[in-house]
């Protein structure tokens, strides 16, 4: 299984992998192409968000309800921030390594990486003082620096193999080879009633949806896969089957990161359920309807300011 930061020969070996399991069942309305009719087909309304349909965060969607129809501020907390930080150096590792070896073309080097590497950090560290105050300095230089860390290094590596591969490489294939990741990959969901802003943490080409999570694992995080895999395949007509769940964990204490990658079949109960919720969130939108408080909200919601009192 893939690494935080997966290499060519990850992904080879999850194709492989595929190939050996058992097809996954997508009933022909269910695809994200069936948007003209059937149950795919948007009820109307505001065009949701992957994450406002599944968060995570309340069971009630009591979150969305205030979002849409009471316009209430969400409030930031740490676990959030954190996650943020998370994410944010992730993707921006994948970018500057990228930007790295297409400015220093064929003869890009480790020590080239290294150099990238260092101001990387000192340029995040600064930036993430003011943006993720919440989250501890102590905590936030060494998530920044284990993150980037990782990700150089492993793409480094990564970077010598494919130039002992060939002498006849060109830039653009070398950098796909090296990072075999578009980050940030943009989606127009319109056509199954989400935004069209959608975006996606990563798309492994030619066809594998990855979602890096940073809270505890839930079916919901399951169901925001489902929602990416429906509008790509509203989109570019392509079938997919899986996704994959990068589950990062923190354990500030120990300073150490767990990494659980989790390959979810994205068959047709998953997708009734997303598009179940997408019609119930939209029902209490467009009908002003207060679901009410949940009896379970979690501690990192950022409504519960609102919907508890101050908590
Ligand atoms: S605080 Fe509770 S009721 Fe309010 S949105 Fe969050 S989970 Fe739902």
């Amino acid at each position: 299984m893939p690494g935080l930061f997966p290499i060519i020969e990850d992904i080879n070996s999850l194709y492989r992998d595929f190939r050996r399991m058992p097809p996954v069942e997508v009933s022909e309305e269910l695809r994200g192409w069936s948007y003209g009719q059937g149950v795919v087909a948007p009820p109307g309304g505001p065009l949701l968000g992957v994450s406002d349909i599944t968060g995570g965060f309340c069971d009630r969607g009591r979150d969305v309800y205030l979002r849409y129809v009471k316009r209430v501020q969400p409030r930031d907390n740490y676990l959030l921030q954190r996650g943020r930080l998370i994410h944010e150096t992730w993707t921006r590792t994948i970018v500057e390594v990228k930007r790295s070896i297409y400015n220093h073309g064929l003869d890009a080097s480790i020590q080239e990486l290294a150099n990238t590497a260092s101001t990387l950090k000192e340029k995040l560290k600064a930036e993430f003082n003011a943006k993720h105050s919440l989250v501890p300095e102590e905590e936030r230089t060494w998530l920044v620096d284990r993150i980037i860390n990782e990700g150089f290094s492993t793409y480094a590596s990564s970077l010598e193999r494919q130039l002992s591969r060939s002498r006849f490489l060109e830039i653009d294939g070398l950098v796909a080879a090296t990072v075999p990741l578009l980050t940030e990959y943009p989606l127009n969901g319109e056509k199954i009633g989400l935004s069209r802003a959608l975006r996606i943490d990563a798309l492994i080409p030619p066809g594998l949806i990855l979602e890096l999570k940073t809270r505890h694992p839930r079916r919901e995080f399951e169901l925001a896969l489902v929602g990416y895999a429906l509008a790509f395949e509203s989109e570019y007509e392509i079938p997919i089957d899986r996704g994959l769940l990068m589950y990062v964990e923190v354990d500030p204490p120990k300073r150490r990161l767990y990494v659980r990658p989790r390959i979810i079949a994205l068959g047709d109960a998953l997708r009734s359920e997303f598009v179940e919720r997408r019609d119930k969130l939209l029902e209490l939108i467009l009908y002003d309807e207060d679901p009410g408080v949940s009896s379970n909200c979690p501690s990192e919601c950022p409504y519960i300011h609102y919907c508890r009192g101050g908590e």
